[in-house]
């Protein structure tokens, strides 16, 4: 085992890999860390924002020095049909609490920081080169890996080759995520300046916005609409199921879903002249604790997205927080691992047992029926905005016409849809959240 060329080699440098790397080489690892884009974040998407307590245990103090956009201390979910939206807006000094806060980043320069973190910690880099294939010795243990023409040994490889786990799937055997497990991701980051921002969304300057939509957004599919602000900048986007994107009686393409959420009545006032500077598409993991895989094998560790670590939650998207402290909690075991000259599957246990006790594994467990609750609701994409929008018409539409009790407006709106079938959804609903 000493004689491999590295320590440690991390595939991938996105949150989970360079966050290893740094934990790794900060431990006096030597370390190899490899990335497909030609630097860190060149290939990489996130919606838009990052919950930081993961963050800051790895690096305290990092909101003076990460390229973070805004501080998000305004939430929006909103629930929108064709011609209405009905939000619901919240604003509260506890979001900004150092623990509980949270930032929009954009990948470009955030995942650059990160990685230059591993660097000045110790670690190598390589962009540019894709790793093909993980090095097996004969008993089968994960000895190193394979980009081109080069073989490259490690006492123990961390594979964070994210939400497209090929590596996994062909090296290691994991299974190949089910398509209703997987969404398709696309975003839009249109240039404002940070006033209209901050007029646009009655945000206290330098302070930042998170939207959530649900329904006409995505055409009535599984999946939901999303808006940050940054700095100079929103990011507008929209994630759906991939097996309802491609499904036969889904006729329009999501790029063109995008375009048309961008001239909702909702949406068109906040994107009113703006430019388009990115454009991006990506998958996301969606299937919750049920699609998390093997993560520690004979030399090996999987971490972040490649390990299916991610929350729709349709109130709260994470990932993020997750890749950093897997990434984190992967390099902590490797570690003590290599030091006890033991890398097996048995000597990396304790990445598996820093999970189990973690935030990632417990929320993950808490909320393992949501994405089965979710892609079965397919009214709560459709038929309830419709119906929100009938009851909020109800409440506020004063047109002369002599008016009924509200009790007596809204009851049929909700008798229509059998008050039996919203009582057991909203039950279902509230039982996996
Ligand atoms: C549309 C969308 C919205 C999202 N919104 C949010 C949000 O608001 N908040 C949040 O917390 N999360 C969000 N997420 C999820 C979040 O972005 C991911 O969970 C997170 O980026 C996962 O980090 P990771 O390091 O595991 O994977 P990634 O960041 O994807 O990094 C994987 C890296 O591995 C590299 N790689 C892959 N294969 C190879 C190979 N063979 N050789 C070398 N390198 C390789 C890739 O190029 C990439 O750099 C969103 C995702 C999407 C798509």
């Amino acid at each position: 085992m000493s004689e491999s060329d590295f320590d440690v080699i991390v595939v991938g440098a996105g949150c989970a890999g360079a966050t290893a790397a740094y934990v790794a080489a900060s431990a006096g690892m030597s370390v190899l860390m490899i990335e497909r884009g030609n630097f860190a974040g060149a290939k990489n998407m996130t919606g838009g924002r990052i919950y930081a307590h993961a963050l800051r245990e790895v690096f305290p103090g990092f909101e003076s020095e990460a390229p973070l956009e805004r501080r998000i201390t305004h939430e929006r979910l909103a629930l929108m049909d064709a011609e209405s939206s009905f939000a619901f807006d919240f604003t509260s000094a506890e979001l900004a609490r150092e623990g509980a806060d949270s930032y929009a980043v954009l990948r470009a320069p955030f995942d650059q920081w990160l990685a230059a973190k591993a660097e000045e910690a110790g670690a190598e880099a390589i962009y540019g080169i894709a790793v093909e294939e993980l090095v097996r010795d004969d008993a089968g243990r994960v000895v190193g890996v394979r980009a081109g023409e080069d073989q490259i040994t490690a006492q123990a490889v961390i594979l964070s080759e994210g939400a497209n786990p090929l590596l996994s799937e062909r090296c290691l055997g994991n299974p190949r995520p089910k398509p209703h497990q997987m969404a398709v991701g696309i975003k839009q980051v249109l240039e404002l300046s940070s006033g209209q921002i901050e007029d646009r969304f009655l945000l206290p300057e330098g302070e930042g916005a998170s939207m959530l939509f649900v329904g006409d957004c995505t055409h009535g599919c599984v999946g939901g609409g999303f808006l940050y602000t940054n700095r100079d900048s929103i990011s507008l986007g929209l994630v759906t199921t991939i097996s309802k994107a491609g499904d036969a009686s889904n006729d329009t393409p999501v790029y063109q879903m995008l375009e048309d959420f961008k001239r909702h009545p909702a949406v068109a006032p906040i994107v009113r002249g703006t430019t388009v500077v990115e454009h991006s598409g990506h998958m996301v993991p969606e299937g919750g604790l049920g699609m998390v895989p093997e993560m520690t094998f004979d030399g090996c560790v999987v971490v972040g997205e490649a390990a299916g670590l991610c929350m729709n939650m349709g109130y709260q998207v994470r990932g993020m927080d997750f890749a950093v402290a897997s990434g984190r909690m992967a390099a902590e075991a490797v570690v003590e691992a290599i030091g006890r000259g033991d890398t097996s599957k048995a000597g990396l246990a304790g990445y598996r047992a820093r999970m189990e006790a973690s935030f990632v594994m417990r929320d993950l467990r808490t909320f393992s029926n949501w994405p089965a609750t979710m892609e079965g609701w397919d009214t709560l994409f459709s038929d309830y905005p419709t119906m929100a929008r009938e009851a909020m018409n109800a409440l506020f539409v004063v047109d002369g016409t002599p008016q009924e009790r509200l009790m007596r407006r809204m009851m049929p709106i909700f008798r229509k849809r059998g008050l039996l079938r919203l009582g057991r959804e909203m039950r279902g609903a509230l039982k996996s959240l």
